[in-house]
C-alpha cells in the first residue's frame, strides 16, 4: 500500500454509524457494520464494488460521475490491483514504464521482470496484467475475427 493510496483510502473509511452514532466494524469487501443498530456503511472501494455489481462493466469516468468518487481514487484502486478493467474494454490503464495496455497494476510483466532485475524483488507487488485482446479499431477487430473463423473452418 503506497502513501497515495493510503491517504485516499483512509479519507473514505466510515467510522461512526450515520443512523445511531455507534461504532462501525469492518465486515470485508469495503463494508462496515454498526453492531448497535445493524446499519451498514461503505468506503469508496465498497461503493465502487457495489456500483459495478449493479451496473456491470462501466468506464471509470462514468463511475466517478455516478458515485461522486474522484477518478484519482478509482485509478489508485486500479494501480493497487483492487479493481481491474475487464477483458474487451476499449480503454485500459497504461504500464508506467513502457506504456502498454494493462487491466490493473503499475507495470506489465516484462517491465516488472526488468525492474526486478535492477532492484531485486521490489516491483512484483506492482505487476499488472495485460488484456488478452488489445483494444483495436472496429475494422481491425473484424479482420481479426474473420481470420479466426477461417482458421476454425479449416480444421
Ligand atoms: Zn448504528
Ligand atoms: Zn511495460
Amino acid at each position: 500500500m503506497d502513501n497515495e493510496f493510503q491517504k485516499f483510502f483512509l479519507e473514505s473509511v466510515p467510522v461512526i454509524c450515520r443512523k445511531c452514532g455507534g461504532k462501525l466494524f469492518y465486515e470485508g469487501n469495503g463494508t462496515y457494520k454498526c453492531h448497535d443498530c445493524g446499519e451498514t456503511e461503505m468506503d469508496d472501494f465498497g461503493k465502487i464494488k457495489q456500483y459495478l455489481e449493479k451496473n456491470g462493466v462501466t468506464p471509470a469516468v462514468q463511475i466517478a460521475e455516478d458515485t461522486g468518487i474522484s477518478i484519482n481514487v478509482i485509478n489508485v484502486f486500479l494501480r493497487d490491483g483492487r479493481l481491474e478493467i475487464p477483458e474487451g474494454s476499449k480503454i485500459y490503464i497504461k504500464c508506467e514504464r513502457c506504456g502498454c495496455a494493462l487491466r490493473f497494476g503499475r507495470y506489465c510483466a516484462d517491465c516488472t521482470k526488468q525492474l526486478a532485475g535492477e532492484i531485486k524483488g521490489a516491483y512484483y507487488e506492482n505487476m499488472g496484467q495485460q488484456p488478452k485482446v488489445l483494444p483495436q479499431s472496429k475494422d481491425a477487430g473484424k479482420m481479426h475475427s474473420l481470420e479466426n473463423l477461417k482458421r476454425r473452418n479449416r480444421k
